[in-house]
């Protein structure tokens, strides 16, 4: 379909072929890498140097040999590869591409919090999941991902109360499996609060004998109907290690199934599906609209451009040593 000035090709015209070609030649000729989150479409996870969960990439980041990332993923994950590389260019396609978990902590709104609790003579060290902004990292005492966050409750000392920011669900969560009582902010990401469970118990009945894998994300009522719970790294390495072909319902964003496929493409996955914010229906799968904005196109054009850029700010120094007794040790 052709929109625009006739004659002149746009966007939605671009061979999508022509636009992996551009891509590998833009990064050989400005010496660049790619990473690439496992929720972005799977044509870009393909182009990509790195492709893995927040964890993974976070480590990778700190390997990269080139002078500039590019970060196909969302805006705190580029901030926690340019905390970790500050001498490195780190470019993000889309400075819109947020998340609804990092949203819902400001970083005021946080440390006001704390300042109430410690008038309160609460002695608590503060867990954020990864998926928060710097500023906010910079005021706890440890980072988490769904990939390592039980190993990382269970150091937070016996005698200390646990803050837990910004998504309640994998905070429940994670009390529940180490036993530790938590103060839960009350945050949950946009995707995997909208599973529907009506349709996840018909797609159950329907591919008799399948298996569950949900995100801990997802709320308790999901969870429970679930055979297997964990991160993205976690599923990936579940299902690889099962030689026996099955069938697996996936409660995560829809492009895991990428990642899965390639994996282990013994098995067969399906989606579990989402219900529409607006409208109350319920749909085939379940996208993240900030990861949506890594388009083919938008990676061409960051390279290209190379803008829009994360910039270092003073907050960053505080929030990487956090980061990196989190997760880098
Ligand atoms: S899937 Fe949820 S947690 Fe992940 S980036 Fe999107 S809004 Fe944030």
């Amino acid at each position: 379909m052709s929109v625009g000035v006739p004659g002149v090709l746009t966007e939605i015209d671009e061979d999508p072929f022509d636009l992996i070609e551009e891509i590998e030649q833009l990064k050989r000729d400005k010496d660049v890498s790619i990473l690439a989150h496992y929720y972005v479409d799977g044509e870009i996870q393909d182009v990509a140097d790195f492709v893995g969960d927040s964890l993974k990439l976070a480590r990778d980041a700190t390997t990269v040999t080139t002078s500039t990332i590019l970060f196909s993923g969302v805006h705190f994950m580029a901030e926690t590869a340019k905390m970790l590389n500050r001498e490195k260019r780190v470019l993000l396609p889309d400075m819109l591409a947020g998340c609804s978990l990092a949203e819902s902590c400001q970083p005021e709104a946080l440390k006001k919090f704390q300042d109430e609790l410690r008038a309160e003579g609460r002695d608590f060290e503060t867990v954020a999941y990864i998926n928060t902004s710097a500023a906010v990292k910079s005021l706890c005492d440890w980072i988490v991902t769904s990939g390592n966050a039980r190993e990382i409750v269970e150091r937070v000392p016996e005698g200390k109360e646990i803050l837990f920011a910004p998504d309640q669900h994998l905070g429940r969560y994670l009390s529940e499996v180490t036993g530790r009582e938590m103060i839960l902010w009350p945050g949950s990401c946009m995707v995997h609060e909208v599973f529907s469970i009506q349709d996840l118990l018909t797609a159950k009945r329907k591919n008799d004998g399948c298996a569950v894998l949900a995100h801990p994300e997802c709320p308790q009522n999901i969870l429970e109907l679930s055979d297997f719970i964990g991160g993205t790294e976690a599923m990936r390495r579940h299902v690889m290690a099962l030689e026996e072909p099955q069938t697996f319902l996936i409660a995560t964003e829809a492009n895991m199934i990428h990642p899965l496929e390639k994996s282990a493409p013994q098995h067969k996955y399906i989606p579990v599906p989402g219900i529409m914010a607006d409208s109350g229906e319920t749909c085939a799968c379940n996208r993240c609209p900030h990861m949506a904005r890594n388009t083919l196109q938008a990676v061409r054009n960051c390279l290209r451009d190379e803008t829009p850029e994360i910039e270092w700010q003073p907050f960053f120094e505080d929030a990487r040593e956090v980061v990196a007794k989190s997760l880098l040790n």
